[in-house]
C-alpha cells in the first residue's frame, strides 16, 4: 500500500501509545474542531497537537532551523503556520477546550513526556491555559482575548 497517511506514523503514534499506556482514551482527528487536533480526549475537554519543531517553529529549539537559502519562501511560510496555530488554539479555547502541544523533540525523553501529559491532562484547568513548553512563539505578541475587557 502506497498511500500511508503521514499523520498515522511517527511522532503522533508515539504520543497515542504513551497516552494509551497512561490509561487515557481518545479520538483522532476530529475534523469539526479548529486545526483538526491530532488527539481528542472528550472526557477531559482536552485536545493534543503533536507539532514538528521545524514547521511549527518551536521557540528556542535547535530543530527549528531556518534554511539559509530561499528565505523569501520559508519565512512567510513559517509565519503563516505560526499564526494559524495560534488562531486554532484561541478558537479551541474559546470553545472551552484545554489545549496541549507536544513538540517532536520531547519524544526523546518519553518518561518525562508521559509525566507531563499525565499532569497536564489530569490537572484542573483555567479556561485560557495552554500546556506548551516555551510559549514564546516567534511572530507576534499574544493578544489578550478581546471580549475580556467587557467582563466585570
Ligand atoms: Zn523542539
Amino acid at each position: 500500500m502506497r498511500l500511508v497517511h503521514s499523520r498515522d506514523t511517527g511522532p503522533e503514534k508515539i504520543v497515542r501509545t504513551l497516552l494509551h499506556g497512561l490509561g487515557f482514551r481518545f479520538r483522532l482527528h476530529r475534523k469539526d474542531l479548529p486545526g483538526n487536533p491530532d488527539i481528542v480526549l472528550p472526557k477531559y475537554s482536552t485536545v493534543v497537537f503533536v507539532h514538528g519543531c521545524f514547521w511549527h517553529r518551536h521557540a528556542g529549539c535547535p530543530r527549528a532551523t531556518t534554511p539559509a537559502v530561499n528565505q523569501e519562501y520559508w519565512l512567510p511560510k513559517f509565519e503563516r503556520t505560526v499564526k494559524r496555530d495560534r488562531r486554532n488554539v484561541s478558537e479551541l479555547q474559546r470553545q472551552g477546550w484545554h489545549v496541549i502541544v507536544v513538540w517532536e523533540c520531547e519524544l526523546r525523553d518519553r518518561e518525562r513526556l508521559a509525566k507531563r501529559l499525565k499532569e497536564a491532562i489530569g490537572r484542573p484547568r483555567r479556561f485560557d491555559s495552554i500546556d506548551m513548553p516555551s510559549l514564546q512563539m516567534a511572530a507576534e505578541p499574544a493578544k489578550p482575548y478581546e471580549g475580556a475587557k467587557d467582563e466585570r
